[in-house]
C-alpha cells in the first residue's frame, strides 16, 4: 500500500514545499476551512480583513491578531486562534496573545487562515489577461487558439497587463511565490514588459524566460545573457532567472552559463536521452505524462523535480497525472496552475484535484 507523506516521515510543510524554495512571509486565506469565526474578538482599530491597504501598513512591525493560524512547523505548532509577529520583514513571534509593540501596525485576522504563501512552479502568467478564456479546450483547442491566435497578436503592453493581472490573481489566492513559465519571448521588448508586471506586483517571482513567435525580433535563448545583466544582476531580489526551454543540451548548457534553472514540459517515454548527461537538480520537469520506467528513474537520480497540473492535464487530455508514478519513484511533486485560460489560479483547486 503507498504510504502517505506523514507516513514516511515527511512534513505536510515539506510536501506542501514541492520542489521550489520555501518562503518567510505569510499570506491571509479568508476562512473556508475548519476554524470558527471570531469575529466578535475583533481588535478596536486593528484593520479590518476586507480593509487591509497595503499602503496603510509602513515599514514598522505588522501583529496578524487573532487568525487561525496554519504554521505547518511541527517546531512551531499550529493554533486555532494566535497572533503572528512581523518585524524587520521576518516572522519574529507567533503564539496566542503576543505583545504588540507600540509602533505596530494591528491587522485583524479573526476571520482569515494565516499559514505560509503557496508556491505554484508553473505559470504561463502572460495569459492572466485572456483567463477563462478556453475553459473546455482540449491541448489542440490551446495550441491552435492561445499559441497559434492570441500570442502572435499580443503586444508588450499587453504581456505586461497579463503578467500584473496573473500575478495580483496569485496573491489574491494566497500564491505568494510563483514561476512565470514566459513563453511570450516575442522579442526583447514583450519579455522586459513581462519582468516588469511581475515587478509592479510585488509578488515573489521566478521568470523563465521562455522563446516566442519565431522571426526576427525573438531574441531567444541568447538574450539570456542581457537579462541576467539587466534586471537579476542579483539573486537577492524578489524576482530571480530562469529559462524555459525543452529538451535541449544546448539550452541547458547557456542557462547555466548565466546561472538559470532550467524548467521544461515533458511527456512521453524515451525523450531524454539527448540530455541523460546534463540532468541535474537545477531542472524541473512539468506534466510527466507516460513516462517510461527509465525516465522515472533518470530524474530521480539526477535530483530532478516533478510539477503537476492537475486540473489541466485531466481536462486538456495531457493523460492522467503522474502522482503515484513520482510518490513511487521518492520525487515529492510541486503542484501548478499552468493556464488560467482554463483553470483557476488558487492552490486549492489543485489540492482537491491531486
Ligand atoms: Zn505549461
Amino acid at each position: 500500500m503507498p504510504r502517505t507523506p506523514a507516513a514516511r516521515g515527511v512534513s505536510r510543510r515539506r510536501f506542501l514545499k514541492g520542489s521550489a524554495a520555501w518562503i518567510g512571509a505569510g499570506t491571509l486565506v479568508p476562512g473556508t476551512l475548519a476554524c470558527a469565526p471570531q469575529g466578535a474578538q475583533r481588535d478596536a482599530g486593528a484593520v479590518g480583513p476586507a480593509s487591509i491597504d497595503p499602503a496603510s501598513i509602513g515599514d514598522g512591525p505588522v501583529l496578524l491578531r487573532g487568525g487561525c493560524v496554519l504554521s505547518l512547523d511541527p517546531a512551531v505548532g499550529d493554533f486555532e486562534t494566535a497572533d503572528v509577529l512581523i518585524d524587520g520583514g521576518r516572522i519574529s513571534a507567533v503564539g496566542p496573545d503576543l505583545d504588540a509593540p507600540s509602533d505596530v501596525t494591528l491587522v485583524d485576522a479573526s476571520e482569515m487562515v494565516v499559514m505560509p504563501g503557496f508556491v505554484d512552479t508553473h505559470r504561463h502568467m502572460w495569459q492572466g489577461a485572456i483567463r477563462n478564456s478556453l475553459p473546455n479546450g482540449l491541448i489542440g483547442d490551446y495550441i491552435s487558439d492561445i499559441l497559434g491566435t492570441m500570442r502572435p497578436l499580443y503586444r508588450p503592453d499587453d504581456v505586461y497587463i497579463g503578467d500584473l493581472v496573473s500575478a495580483l490573481g496569485a496573491i489574491n489566492a494566497g500564491v505568494t511565490t510563483v514561476l512565470d513559465w514566459s513563453h511570450i519571448g516575442n522579442s526583447p521588448e514583450h519579455t522586459d514588459a513581462a519582468i516588469g508586471g511581475l515587478r509592479e506586483s510585488g509578488v515573489r517571482a521566478v521568470y523563465a524566460f521562455g522563446s516566442g513567435v519565431a522571426g526576427p525580433q525573438n531574441g531567444f535563448p541568447e538574450d539570456i545573457r542581457r537579462l541576467r545583466r539587466e534586471h537579476f544582476s542579483s539573486d537577492d531580489q524578489l524576482l530571480t532567472l530562469a529559462m524555459a526551454t525543452g529538451v535541449s543540451a544546448v539550452d541547458w548548457t547557456l542557462a547555466r552559463d548565466v546561472g538559470a534553472p532550467v524548467t521544461l514540459h515533458l511527456a512521453g517515454p524515451n525523450q531524454l536521452r539527448s540530455v541523460a548527461d546534463a540532468m541535474g537538480p537545477d531542472v524541473t520537469y512539468i506534466h510527466c505524462n507516460d513516462l517510461d520506467e527509465a525516465s522515472w528513474t533518470m530524474i530521480a537520480d539526477s535530483g530532478g523535480h516533478v510539477s503537476i497540473s492537475t486540473p489541466v492535464e485531466m481536462e486538456m487530455g495531457l493523460g492522467v497525472p503522474p502522482i503515484q508514478e513520482a510518490l513511487d519513484h521518492g520525487l515529492r511533486p510541486s503542484l501548478s496552475v499552468d493556464v488560467e485560460t482554463e483553470v483557476p489560479g488558487d492552490l486549492f483547486t489543485q489540492m482537491r484535484s491531486v
